[in-house]
């Protein structure tokens, strides 16, 4: 599970401290976080502050791990849609070769396009799911591509332009083929809506039935059925490809073993060493047992200093919740920001004990979570361009049950997101007044990282579900529902004087400040993310919606937080802050009340009633406001360039890291330098 940024983006003050006594050679003060802007997207640039203080051994250990890790990216890609890289790779022929005018608006809307597709992994958006329509029109495509000389475009297996662009021209002009990657559609056959290239030729039915055949009810430790699979039909019978050596994604999975065993031959220690080979195992046979086998290793190695996510892991992209997204990251514990988390992890069980939830819901003992701020040194798959800022895994319900689980918060991506948010007008225009704008410089940055930490670290992994009650039940309303969950739980405990009592907070009064941006991004400025007429679908953006607009409305009586109109513009206030905590801790406890009775009608109903549909008029006064911000409400990253130093014997004396690399030229050499496969799969 992950936890994406929401955008109030946080400020830094206190962070930066950190940062600049970080011994390496960063200098922060010219350090540049804002690479490119395009339609809805910005890209920003990460600082690794900490690499060059590591040994050469971390260091070289980090450099094989993230070639691992850019490896996987055409994966992703085909598992997005069965197009993209056909698509992806003739708008890229294009862009290189292409001779013609490009001063014009239709080249520009070209690159653009190019851009957005990047930024996606795909021609779906990276966060609506909608597929991203050009704003050229399909004749001067079909011009353009017509008039690049065959042999340097990646026509496929030979085939004439003629016959690639009768393929793709309707996948990306026909609006009405092919219109969501992944389609929520109550009623409709989601498998067969769903642009993914996780099913083929098959309905939900079959894929249903194919799956709960191999459920045996009795298993305590099943393992994550279809995982690592595309599932398609040959002769009329259903099957499974598995991604594998040998099997599907061949070409980029042999590629990603290579790296892997480099790094496997200078871990930091046994352990690790046994982590990596594992998962070299695992891709190898494509067992799904050898991938718990992996995840229940990796989740109780907590001492190496290096760390790396790689594999098949997230399922939000897939409309049966099965199927993982490839992705990896390389990352670095952040040794002083990490006391933070294990003082939250040394004190899980006080926390659950002291949950206002129902004594029958609570954990008698809360197991090895295990928290962490990291650095990330590079971004794969799935987290690239747009990268999530914490994460808890492994996903597997019976291994969190039985071994915990690893939570970590993302340092040096929130803080890039503060430092390119600086001065951006966001908090002025939409605050209350100076004091909640104050609140937040002083207090942002530190409780919106201690809410990360709080929600991944004991929000997920706290309660527990009556006995013969699984989440399935909660069906499309499972992922909301959990988010909200674990938001409340982070919420709850921010006003807790506990908090302050532990030193993680400095007084009282910090939590004021993220209950006021939750709710005023919840309720509002998240809408900027949806488009007119739409409704919200996205779970973490369902999540904040459903407890911001609940607590507006059961607040209402006590007058706790009401929206306010000032000179025709509309804000939140808080005018109490205890009580708003007690609303919090009021719906936490009717929420793990619905999660733990699988109550599948209350969850719908309260998700439906507040998290989903949209304030038409509210909607387009934010739009408008955010409009003359000019604030991208997407942002994607580059990444950092690593090289390896070698002496005259091939030695490596030293791996580099630099920044100068801009996002046009690292898409276009990760295009190069790690595409394998073929144009379709
Ligand atoms: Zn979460």
């Amino acid at each position: 599970m992950l936890t994406t940024i929401f955008l109030l983006a946080a400020c830094n003050e206190g962070k930066k401290t950190d940062k600049e006594t970080i011994a390496d050679d960063i200098d922060y003060t010219t350090f540049e976080y804002k690479v490119d802007r395009f339609a809805d997207i910005e890209i920003l640039r990460y600082p690794v502050s900490g690499f060059n203080s590591l040994s050469l051994q971390q260091k070289e250990l980090i450099y094989y791990l993230s070639q691992a890790a850019l490896e996987g990216r055409d994966i992703l890609w085909d598992q997005h849609n069965r197009y993209n890289l056909t698509i992806r790779r003739v708008c890229e022929g294009l862009y290189e070769n292409y001779m013609g005018d490009k001063s014009t608006d239709d080249w520009k809307n070209f690159e653009t396009y190019l851009k957005q597709i990047w930024m996606a992994n795909g021609i779906h958006h990276h966060y609506s799911e909608d597929k991203i329509i050009p704003k050229f029109s399909q004749e001067y495509f079909t011009t353009i591509v017509k008039s690049v000389d065959p042999g340097r475009m990646p026509f496929r297996d030979g085939m004439a332009a003629d016959e690639t662009l009768n393929e793709i021209i309707p996948v990306m002009f026909d609006p009405s083929f092919m219109p969501k990657r992944m389609s929520q559609a109550q009623g409709s056959d989601i498998v067969q809506t769903s642009a993914v290239n996780f099913y083929e030729g098959v309905t939900q039915k079959e894929v249903e039935n194919f799956y709960n055949s191999m459920k045996d009810p009795n298993d305590d430790t099943p393992v994550s059925y279809g995982l690592n699979s595309k599932v398609t039909k040959e002769d009329g019978v259903v099957v499974e490809k598995v991604w594998k050596l040998g099997g599907m994604y061949d070409k980029a999975i042999e590629r990603i073993i290579g790296w892997l065993e480099k790094a496997s031959a200078i871990a930091e220690n046994e352990q690790q060493k046994d982590i990596i080979d594992t998962l070299i195992e695992f891709y190898k046979s494509g067992s799904l047992e050898t991938f718990d086998e992996y995840s229940v290793k990796w989740v109780k190695d907590t001492d190496s200093r290096v760390d790396f996510i790689n594999g098949f892991i997230e399922t939000y992209t897939d409309p049966m919740g099965l199927k993982g997204s490839w992705e990896s990251i390389v990352n670095f514990k952040s040794i002083e920001a990490s006391k933070r988390t294990s003082i939250i992890s040394d004190n899980a069980q006080w926390f659950e004990d002291n949950s206002p939830i129902d004594d029958k819901f609570k954990k008698e003992e809360v197991k090895g979570v295990s928290a962490k701020v990291i650095t990330v040194a590079i971004l794969g798959g799935d987290t690239y361009p747009a990268t999530p800022i914490g994460i808890n895994l492994p996903n597997a319900d019976w291994i969190r049950r039985d071994h915990g689980s690893k939570s970590v918060t993302i340092d040096n991506i929130t803080f890039a997101y503060g430092k390119a948010s600086e001065g951006d007008g966001f908090k002025e225009e939409f605050m209350w007044s100076d004091e909640e704008v104050e609140l937040s410089k002083k207090y942002g940055a530190l409780t919106d990282n201690l809410h990360t930490d709080l929600h991944e670290c004991l929000g997920h992994g706290s309660g527990k579900l009556l006995p013969g009650v699984s989440t399935d039940v909660l069906q499309a309303y499972a992922s909301p529902l959990e988010e909200t969950r674990a938001d409340l739980f982070a919420l709850y405990y921010l006003a807790d004087p506990k908090l302050v009592e532990l030193g993680l907070l400095p007084d009282n009064e910090a939590y004021k400040a993220e209950y006021y941006s939750y709710i005023m991004n919840g309720a509002m400025t998240q809408l900027t993310r949806i488009q007119p007429g739409k409704d919200i679908e996205q779970a973490h953006m369902r999540n904040r919606a459903t407890i911001s607009n609940w607590v507006i409305e059961k607040g209402k009586e006590d007058n706790v937080v009401a929206f306010e109109k000032r000179d025709d513009k509309t804000y939140i206030v808080v005018n109490d802050y205890e009580k708003l905590r007690s609303l919090f801790g009021e719906l936490l406890s009717e929420v793990q009340r619905i999660k733990s009775e699988g109550d599948f009608e209350a969850g719908k109903v309260l998700i439906e009633t507040y998290g989903v549909k949209v304030n038409q008029d509210l909607h387009k006064e934010v739009m408008s406001r955010y409009e003359s911000l000019d604030i991208a409400p997407y942002k994607g990253f580059v990444n950092p360039v690593y090289k390896l130093v070698t002496d005259d014997n091939g030695k490596v004396v030293d791996v580099t890291v630099s920044y100068n690399e801009n996002y046009v030229n690292q898409q276009m050499r990760y295009s190069k330098q790690y595409s394998v496969l073929p144009l379709k799969n």
